[in-house]
């Protein structure tokens, strides 16, 4: 009798044992095959932007501003990159004021692969005087976008290696765009690129805007040719072409200081939003939806056409 119930337990065990160790082989086969645009998580780019929302006002040189680097350091270090300030002090319209970019690196030696490839946002929020701005969209989104971009690339590192984050400070202008205000960190970034004279990157994605809930992406005009038709090229692939158009003009951005220089670079950015440079520019504004439309977008565009050779 007790030796019956063994060998039934047994052979009821096998099986199932057997079962359970092809579900874990297949987990394993399937992850390996996970492409890296469905890794990328619009949820988590989402709440990075609350927490940089949370923050309240964080225009270049306040306190909070401070409080937003230490949270992008601290999340770019937990996804395995060395990140790098480089800080300056600039004339402004209301007098000199501290800025800090953040460079991430992945490599060990601290040196991104000599022809690599740029990803940046600006993270300060414009200064108003009268009215409280947190720039859920306007700073905030295409910064919790770079950060879940950084968590993806970050797990293979033959990527990673050719690519280079930058976080620039004081992209907003405190009066009107000009050659002496806004665009601080971008102009800084570029200035000291072209006087090291060694590093050149062959070209650049900047994020700006990308989490309105009501997504319509508007390249600006001048947008690089190349870069634009692989980008409406990405966005086919992934069935989500129709958030994509060109706008009727150039922008002045983050992006003209890089293409000034000589580094092909394109403005990601929807420009059609209701609530630019006002204090409703809030996270309810946001979707996670948005973020995972960009973010996949960009990583299919890196993976299968800029990076491929
Ligand atoms: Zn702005």
């Amino acid at each position: 009798m007790v030796n019956s119930r063994q060998t039934l337990l047994h052979y009821s065990i096998t099986p199932l044992l057997l079962a359970l160790a092809w579900i874990v082989f297949a987990q394993q086969l399937c992850a390996a095959e996970t492409k890296i645009w469905e890794q990328f998580s619009g949820e988590k780019a989402f709440v990075h932007v609350q927490r940089l929302v949370d923050l309240g006002p964080h225009p270049a040189g306040s306190d909070a501003i401070e409080k937003a680097r230490d949270y992008i350091e601290e999340q770019l270090r937990h996804s395995g990159w060395q990140v790098t300030r480089q800080a300056f002090t600039d004339d402004t319209p209301r007098g000199k004021v501290h800025f800090v970019n953040l460079i991430a690196r992945f490599s060990a030696d601290g040196n991104a692969a000599s022809s690599s490839f740029l990803l940046s946002s600006h993270y300060d929020t414009k200064f108003f005087e009268a009215i409280r701005f947190v720039g859920a969209n306007d700073g905030g989104s295409s910064t919790g976008l770079l950060l879940e971009l950084a968590r993806v690339i970050g797990q293979r590192p033959n990527v990673a290696r050719k690519i280079e984050l930058v976080f620039f400070d004081g992209e907003e202008a405190y009066e009107n765009f000009s050659e002496t205000d806004g665009l601080y960190g971008s102009r800084y970034f570029a200035k000291q690129l072209q006087a090291d004279g060694a590093k050149q990157f062959r070209a650049g994605i900047l994020f700006d805007m990308i989490g309105d809930r009501s997504l319509g992406i508007t390249l600006p005009a001048d947008s690089p040719a190349a870069i634009a038709r692989d980008i409406f090229a990405a966005a086919e692939a992934l069935k989500l072409r129709n958030y994509f158009s060109y706008l009727d003009r150039d922008l002045i951005d983050d992006h003209m200081p890089l293409n000034a220089i000589g580094i092909p670079t394109i403005d990601i950015i929807d420009f059609d939003y209701p609530w630019w440079h006002t204090a409703s520019d809030t996270i309810d504004k946001i979707s996670a939806q948005s973020l995972q439309i960009t973010g996949s977008v960009a990583l299919y565009y890196l993976s299968e056409l800029a990076l491929k050779h």
